[in-house]
């Protein structure tokens, strides 16, 4: 048999918190980092994640979204699991993504962009599904070059579970030796876990990574405890060994990375380590330096 790890403790199982718009076209549930049990820096690198649950939208001309504004600092991935999204940056990148896709956006020195439904999606409406995280970036990449990363479905890892029970879908770090396709500039593991109802698999992550699970489609046993959908499962530093049982045909976000041991000073859509460096954000905004985008 395998080697016998230490299992993570469970520090909280997090109900999905009262949504707010976001724009008019994402309704999300903030888990972090304004929830009481999980703070700005306890999932670092991973520093907030807002989760569209399940909404259907009517049908709509004009698409709903988020108009221009600006990013410094950090990351956008956005993952869509229904629904499409339509992007444009003042770097010149513009793209849509589909069900299963997911954009990673570096906006780091700044830029601005905008986000909305994408036009096709709209006009029919329909059952709309996406997650959104801010990937913290050290000092010393904070005013790098924005670039853009489209992962498309088909380019993440796949590494398929033993007798049809699932798969697991690598965006970032790797599993079992199979690489996701996302670039990152620092160490971490962003996969989709698609486990069959009946099914047990087993997850293993260093104790120094800020490790989590959110819980997308059915529900599972996580460690011994019962996890229902929509939910946030945030583990302790403790051990190394992740056992999931899905009680459903189960879609996991698993999110693990290494802290990123900065200060943290934020404003709004600025990521950044002081208030000085807040402040020169808006100025640089202000003075146009994040290039031009219509909206
Ligand atoms: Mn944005």
């Amino acid at each position: 048999m395998g080697v016998c790890m230490n299992k993570k403790t469970i520090e909280a199982i997090v109900a999905p918190p009262p949504p707010h718009m976001v724009g008019d076209g994402f309704r999300v549930h903030n888990f972090f980092p304004n929830s009481r049990l999980i703070d700005k820096k306890r999932m670092s690198p991973f520093f907030a994640m807002d989760y569209n649950a399940k909404i259907e939208f009517s049908p709509r001309e004009t698409p709903r979204g988020v108009g221009v504004h600006p990013h410094r600092g950090f990351e956008t991935v956005t993952i869509a699991y229904h629904g499409r999204i339509a992007h444009h940056d003042s770097a010149g990148n513009s793209g849509v993504i589909g069900e299963g896709d997911v954009q990673w956006m570096t906006a780091a020195s700044g830029l601005l962009h905008k986000e909305y439904h994408e036009q096709e999606f709209s006009r029919k409406g329909g059952l709309f599904q996406m997650v959104q995280l801010w990937v913290n970036l050290p000092a010393k990449y904070k005013m790098t070059p924005p670039k853009y990363q489209e992962i498309s479905h088909d380019k993440m890892g796949k590494y398929n579970l033993a007798d049809g029970k699932g798969v697991v879908e690598i965006i970032a770090g790797e599993f079992k030796d199979v690489k996701g396709p996302a670039f990152t500039f620092t160490p971490m593991h962003v996969y989709n876990a698609r486990i069959k109802k009946g099914a047990n698999q087993e997850l293993s992550f260093p104790a120094n990574c800020n490790t989590g699970i959110l819980m997308v489609e059915g529900s599972a046993n996580i460690n011994g405890s019962a996890v229902q959908g929509d939910h946030f499962v945030l583990f302790k530093n403790d051990g190394e060994s992740i056992q999931i049982t899905a009680d459903e045909d189960s879609v996991m976000l698993v999110l693990s990375g290494e802290p990123i041991d900065e200060p943290i000073a934020q404003y709004g859509p600025f990521l950044m380590n002081t208030w000085q460096e807040l402040e020169q954000a808006i100025e640089d905004v202000n003075a146009g330096k994040f290039g031009m985008l219509e909206d």
